[in-house]
């Protein structure tokens, strides 16, 4: 199933970028496996999927010694608590979910230690829902310019989770904004900061926010199935 799911998902995005005139080669598919079994995960990778993403980081580091051998790109996508931050610094590519400055200075810290630098992306609460995590739009550049002074983390772009929706293009707004807000910090050139990823759209909506630019989107339902827990 994962397989058959695996080229919906693809051909979806290959529409997409044909609807909104870009390349497919600039959208990276971020197969979310939270709660789901490695087996499924080894099925994505025959498919030759190398992206993955997890919200908890028990069930990260457990699957990721499960599946030892595979050179696999982990995203942390989850909220993640300062006290566990020791134990992905140095073995994730990408932490999409930093809001606070707290939360960066351990990032930043831990790396340090273990001698790598940590690319982060900061997550925004572009539809202000108060059962949210992400900092609000108007604190993100102020956010980002404390991150950028820190040695051992560099700000690669903007993370948002769009509401829970019946029709996907109620989120077009939110996309299209965290799109801006990234294009505006951009232009600032601040040092350590690229602001070249777009984190953004799920399987309800990915299509709509590769339409308003998205580079990363991240799916579960579309490629593992439903989700029980
Ligand atoms: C679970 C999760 C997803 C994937 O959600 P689906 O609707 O199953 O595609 C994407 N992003 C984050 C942050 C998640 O927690």
């Amino acid at each position: 199933m994962v397989k058959e799911n695996l080229e919906e998902v693809e051909q979806r995005i290959a529409k997409a970028c044909k609807r909104a005139d870009r390349n497919p080669k600039e959208i990276t598919l971020i197969a979310v496996s939270k709660t789901k079994p490695v087996e499924l995960i080894r099925e994505a990778l025959d498919y030759g999927i190398m992206n993955f993403g997890e919200n908890k980081v028990q069930e990260l580091m457990t699957k990721q010694e499960q599946l030892k051998e595979k050179e696999i790109q982990w995203h942390m996508i989850g909220h993640l608590q300062t006290n566990k931050v020791k134990y992905i610094v140095d073995n994730v590519s990408l932490i999409h979910s930093v809001d606070s400055l707290h939360l960066a200075e351990q990032i930043s810290k831990e790396a340090e230690k273990k001698g790598v630098i940590c690319n982060i992306l900061v997550e925004v609460n572009v539809s202000e829902e108060e059962t949210k995590f992400g900092v609000k739009v108007e604190e993100t550049l102020e956010l980002v310019t404390k991150i950028s002074k820190l040695s051992h983390i560099r700000v690669k772009g903007l993370m948002t989770i769009a509401p829970f929706v019946e029709n996907f293009e109620e989120n077009r707004l939110y996309f299209r904004k965290l799109r801006k807000l990234n294009l505006d910090i951009k232009s600032k050139n601040i040092d350590n900061v690229s602001m070249d990823i777009l984190s953004m759209g799920m399987t309800g909506d990915y299509e709509v926010a590769i339409e308003e630019g998205a580079t990363m989107v991240r799916v579960g339902t579309g490629i593992f199935g439903e989700r029980r827990l």
